[in-house]
């Protein structure tokens, strides 16, 4: 059965006049449930993260300012939210949501996030609508707890995954692949252990064939024990941050190739949602929910 972990501290209220789409961490599960893709037995609530789990990953000063809520109004606006301490409790949910979805994935071969893909966090800050990092955290806890060897990071974002590639920047068992706009944020791009940097306005034909092209290559070489998909619906035509020209239905064709690559080859698979902001709420919601409709079919 497809695990989807969500719980109601998904929902989040930004102050009036925000323009992150906030609604769709509400609006994609009720679509998935009013179509019938899902019921509401694929639901799981998840934990919420310990302290000693998060300090896996991030430093113990950059926590220590969380949870005080002594950040700077820099490192604030870096983020991009007003971070208040429900705004952290989520994040705490939301990360640990991933790593249980990590453990369902080995149980079923793939687990979806409502949420998550949060992969501008660093280990000492937060940037880019993230604080805390849950593909690393995550992976942090599977390795930590002997689960797993490797793990690779497919992240198809259209903005760069700078956080995960920072902070296992020194670390073999975590491979990451970062497919992302070349002019997009970051400005200043970290080294993934890989990185392909597409042109703006770059078609279905000519995205898809690069992924089509160097995918496969990339699991043969890695052979990981799991993989991490960062699913992000920003490289949509119609997004107002991704200077990209790919249509719905290429962005569909996108999750269907990395989710049937994992099917073949064995390798269960962690769906993490990351960016969409489309002017229309039901483009984002819709090419989400491509996602889930598609790991439905590939794998039960
Ligand atoms: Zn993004």
């Amino acid at each position: 059965m497809l695990k989807i972990a969500y719980s109601p501290i998904y929902k989040y209220t930004l102050p009036e006049g925000h323009r992150f789409p906030m609604i769709k961490y509400e609006l994609l599960p009720e679509q998935l449930l009013y179509e019938g893709t899902i019921t509401n037995e694929n639901f799981f609530t998840p934990k919420q993260l310990t302290r000693q789990q998060i300090l896996l990953t991030h430093t113990e000063e950059y926590l220590g300012k969380l949870e005080a809520l002594t950040l700077s109004r820099k490192e604030e606006r870096n983020i991009g939210f007003p971070v208040r301490k429900d705004l952290i409790e989520r994040g705490k949910y939301i990360s640990h949501g991933t790593y249980e979805c990590a453990l369902y994935a080995m149980q079923h071969g793939v687990s979806m996030n409502i949420a998550g893909g949060t992969h501008h966090a660093y280990a000492d800050h937060g940037e880019g609508f993230c604080v805390f990092n849950d593909m690393a955290i995550a992976s942090n806890l599977l390795l930590q707890n002997n689960l797993v060897d490797k793990i690779l990071f497919v992240d198809l974002d259209v903005h760069q995954g700078n956080g995960n590639a920072n902070i296992f920047k020194d670390d073999d068992r975590v491979f990451t692949f970062s497919m992302h706009g070349a002019k997009n944020y970051p400005v200043r791009k970290e080294s993934s252990d890989m990185d392909i940097g597409v042109p703006d306005k770059i078609e279905d034909q000519a995205y898809l064939g690069l992924l089509y092209e160097h995918l496969p290559k990339i699991i043969d070489k890695t052979e990981p024990d799991i993989i991490f998909y960062q699913s992000g619906v920003d490289i949509l035509a119609t997004d107002k941050l991704g200077r990209l020209s790919i249509s719905k239905e290429g962005c569909k064709r996108r999750d269907h190739f990395v989710l049937s690559q994992c099917h073949q080859n064995n390798i269960p698979v962690v769906v993490v949602m990351g960016g969409g902001y489309s002017e229309k709420i039901s483009d984002i919601i819709d090419a989400h929910a491509n996602t889930y409709r598609e790991a439905q079919s590939i794998f039960f």
